[in-house]
């Protein structure tokens, strides 16, 4: 299989660390060939990204705030003059403040759910909007999101909300873009450990739940959600768009575990 993104170029926004989801994406699409760019958030950031663009083999490391429209517009121009086009993009990005995630969703304030609705969602739809017209038909969007969208997980609060709307966007974008050829998915990942994570309040209660009942009895690894991801981003996953694809060792599809014998 290798080779599968051979001469394809994409660009990653997401990466904040080696545990990042990004990262585990990016591993998956550099074993493949694909040829990759960077956006890093802030310079605290730049000193990370640097040398993970590096290791996989780019030197194409741009800033990007995706608050900032014109920051996503540099980055954009910048593809578009050293590429000329984009075969994939991966939008990995996520924020609320620490303190709304935790309490009750009752109490969110009307600043950070319109914060969080801003860097969580809207971003994957201005950065469509400028990715488009660089993209030929077979290019391929991908961003994440998390069953916190469809039920209520202790916690997840006004980031559940947000990744509703996030998953009604790959809809909707998806509806708009099919017909240049352009696909949009997402990967619904299950719990992982990654900074983002560590600012949801008992992460690790989560983590212990998913593990003991999930189909599979285990937490999904960033390797795992990388190669699911490196289906959606690549022409293996043609004639698939508009979908949200579980890599969560199958932790969606259960009402109530099913008991061993002895009743565990
Ligand atoms: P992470 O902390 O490694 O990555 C989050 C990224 O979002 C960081 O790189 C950060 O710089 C970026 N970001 C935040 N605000 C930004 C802004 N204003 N502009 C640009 N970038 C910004 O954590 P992660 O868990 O790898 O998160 C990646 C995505 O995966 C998020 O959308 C998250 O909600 C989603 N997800 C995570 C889990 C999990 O359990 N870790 C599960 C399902 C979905």
């Amino acid at each position: 299989m290798a080779g599968l993104m051979q001469g394809k170029r994409g660009l990653i926004m997401g990466v904040a660390n080696n545990r990042s989801i990004a990262y585990g994406i990016a591993k998956a699409l550099h074993a493949q060939g694909a040829e990759l760019a960077f956006t890093y958030q802030g310079e605290a950031l730049h000193r990370r990204v640097e040398p993970i663009a590096k290791e996989f083999g780019s030197d194409l490391v741009l800033p990007c705030d995706v608050t900032d429209a014109d920051a996503i517009d540099a980055v954009f121009n910048v593809l578009k003059s050293k590429w000329g086009g984009l075969d994939f993009l991966v939008h990995a990005i996520g924020f609320s403040n620490k303190e709304e995630l935790d309490g009750r969703y009752i109490d969110t304030t009307p600043g950070n759910f319109a914060l969080t609705m801003n860097i969580s969602v809207y971003s994957l739809t201005a950065l469509a909007k400028r990715a488009e017209p660089l993209m030929q038909p077979g290019s391929s969007i991908l961003t994440l999101t998390y069953y916190g969208a469809e039920k209520v997980l202790p916690h997840y609060n006004v980031m559940g909300v947000a990744k509703a709307a996030l998953e009604a966007s790959v809809r909707y974008l998806a509806a708009d873009m099919g017909p240049q050829g352009i696909r949009v998915n997402a990967v619904s990942a299950g719990p992982i450990k990654t900074l983002a994570a560590s600012g949801i309040s008992g992460l690790r209660e989560m983590l212990k739940w998913n593990e003991e009942n999930a189909p599979l009895r285990k937490n999904v690894t960033i390797d795992e959600v990388g190669n699911s991801s490196l289906y959606l981003l690549s022409d293996l996953s043609s004639g698939v768009t508009g979908e949200i694809h579980y890599v969560d060792s199958g932790y969606n599809v259960i009402g109530m575990k099913t008991l061993d014998h002895n009743g565990e």
